[in-house]
């Protein structure tokens, strides 16, 4: 046997015992006439010690030359360590070395392989093999397959088939690009990688697999944002014969298991709230309902006094900061210009102060009477000893800007905890979008969502004001799953392309397939996809997805380790038709 057990497994029971053992040299200390070194591997730490008295010459001259993360095999005996320490589970012993054999020599490594190491991102993500040494990174990638495991037994016990869907496909909309492979053998043509399995998962609804997952690798090419990668991990799932409500609690179901299993918190209900109330309430369809603080509408009381600014605005909105009373007017000033810096863009920020004594002190006092201010307080919520901060302006811009900075204040005051977990479904989303750019709508979840079957007539009238069934799984502020009920018949589905501005050719020639098949007995199916990098990093109570994912590629979509994307070479070019544009 290569080894007879792990560096992490070795205890006082087995003293006396002769052991091998594989790994690498964590750090060693040589003191002339003693040498100890920590030997390391997945499992543990263990020290190995040699010395003038019970270990040959030749040996600890052979010792001597071990650096960091060489790596060892090593043969000795299990024996009482002098000085314990207590901070590591195989403290209590050390390993009399009798002979061992370098299997591999190391540079010496360009950071510490610590729990604290002095390398930054960058050559971390270079030597991603030696950052997956270090405990941290390791313990999470063992913590995602354990997600991962949950989730696979879970949904298995609940009849549920875990089934593979092609990554050579054609486009499937999902609001982002494709990334796109070169057939080699048609020439001209392109395969795109799946933005997700969404049609594929749709049909097998139609062959009759009525409970599908999958834990499935997705492809988007969109422009960078923080923490977003090109590839990411999906749980998707779809089911037939299910109302949207059979959706809701089945994965209810499965993510009040996760937290459970995974964190021990038993979570009894998932709130729902419409969409537009998320938006009402908390400027945002994610909202995090860890904490308070929501918006209170003050149109009614802050509209037609004299003020120009909010007469001006379509939405007058404020929230109470809970203990803001006593900011300085310095503090207040800082976070205006926190409101004004461009990523939030307002123009300005007005604010109340709650007194103790019950009067109220704002920066806009010459227009508004307490009367008034005592009713934005009643719409904020606000107590003696906040502050309210009011926002106005264009409706969808100055709940999102309100949104940020509820979200900071929340996390100023440390109202946003890690071990705390607050999911909640918002349904009822709208069926499409307006698109100010391209001038049209679009689908707001992707093209195979049902509208609510009793607003399909208004889609005729009112398309921007028709609902669909589609709804996200929220958890902490952040959305961690999205699904929605399915067309299911060819007819409603042409309808559904043709307001996104299909042509009945292009549907064809894009979705024929699809339409096809719900001619045959399609039965009324609908699913969800949860993000499992995401899951995966707010169950394990940290910010980055990265952290979580074992090769991630960086903010530019660049693996740095491997050098990918690459060129490639001319006759690769030529056996794929492809030309690069003259330079
Ligand atoms: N395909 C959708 C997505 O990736 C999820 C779904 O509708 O099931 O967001």
């Amino acid at each position: 046997m290569f080894r007879s057990h792990t560096c992490g497994e070795l205890r006082e029971s087995h003293i006396n015992e002769s052991i091998t053992l594989a790994g690498w040299v964590q750090k060693s200390r040589d003191k002339g006439f003693m040498i100890w070194i920590d030997l390391r591997d997945r499992y543990g730490i263990t020290q190995l010690i040699f010395d003038e008295e019970r270990t040959s010459k030749k040996l600890i001259e052979k010792a001597k030359l071990l650096g960091r993360e060489f790596v060892i095999q090593v043969h000795g005996t299990v024996i009482e360590r002098a000085s314990k320490n207590p901070t590591i589970p195989t403290g209590n012993i050390e390993i009399l070395v009798s002979d061992f054999s370098i299997l591999n020599e190391s540079l010496t490594p360009p950071f510490t392989i610590e729990d604290e190491t002095d390398g930054g991102d960058d050559i971390r993500m270079k030597y991603r093999y030696l950052d997956i040494r270090r405990n941290p990174v390791r313990e999470n990638l063992v913590f995602r397959h354990q997600v991962t495991m949950a989730v696979r037994n879970y949904l298995s016990n609940k009849e549920f088939v875990e089934i593979e869907t092609p990554y050579l496909i054609k486009s499937t909309p999902e609001g982002a690009r494709d990334f796109i492979v070169p057939s080699r053998m048609n020439e001209g043509q392109f395969y795109a990688l799946p933005q997700s399995p969404q049609t594929f998962k749709q049909l097998l609804m139609v062959g009759g697999m009525d409970k599908y997952f999958q834990i499935v690798k997705c492809f988007r090419d969109e422009d960078l944002r923080a923490d977003r990668q090109p590839e990411f991990t999906q749980i998707d799932c779809e089911m037939a014969f299910v109302e949207q409500e059979d959706i809701l609690l089945t994965f209810e179901g499965l993510t009040r298991h996760l937290i459970k299993k995974i964190k021990g918190i038993e979570i009894s209900n998932f709130p729902r709230m419409t969409y537009d109330s998320a938006m009402k309430l908390y400027g945002n369809d994610k909202p995090d309902i860890r904490f308070g603080m929501e918006f209170g509408e003050l149109n009614e009381f802050a509209k037609h006094k004299d003020f120009a600014v909010f007469n001006n605005s379509e939405l007058v909105v404020g929230i109470a900061i809970p203990g803001g009373n006593n900011y300085s007017r310095k503090d207040i000033d800082k976070l205006i210009n926190w409101v004004k810096r461009p990523q939030i863009g307002a123009s300005g920020m007005v604010y109340c102060k709650c007194n103790e004594d019950g009067t109220y002190k704002s920066s806009v006092d010459k227009f508004y009477t307490q009367e008034d201010l005592s009713k934005w307080a009643e719409a904020t919520g606000a107590k003696a000893g906040d502050l309210i901060c009011i926002l106005s302006g264009e409706t969808n811009k100055v709940r999102a800007q309100l949104s940020a900075l509820r979200m900071e204040m929340g996390e100023r005051l440390g109202l946003r905890k890690n071990d705390e977990f607050a999911p909640l479904w918002v349904v009822d989303f709208p069926l499409l979008e307006w698109d100010e750019e391209t001038e049209r709508f679009h689908a707001m979840h992707h093209p195979f969502t049902s509208p609510k079957p009793e607003q399909i007539e208004l889609l005729k009238t009112a398309p921007g004001s028709v609902k669909a069934n589609a709804y996200d799984l929220v958890l902490n502020g952040n959305e961690i799953g999205g699904g929605s009920i399915r067309i299911h018949d060819k007819e409603t589905q042409a309808m559904m392309f043709e307001y996104l501005g299909f042509t009945p050719e292009e549907a064809k020639a894009q979705f024929g397939f699809l339409m096809d098949a719900f001619q045959y007995g399609a039965p009324p199916h609908g699913g969800i996809a949860f993000g499992l990098d995401r899951l995966v990093s707010i169950l394990g109570g940290q910010e980055t997805i990265r952290d979580f994912i074992a090769f991630p590629k960086n903010n530019s979509g660049r693996d740095v380790m491997i050098n990918a994307p690459s060129y490639i070479d001319d006759q690769q070019l030529k056996d794929l038709n492809l030309r690069l544009n003259e330079k």
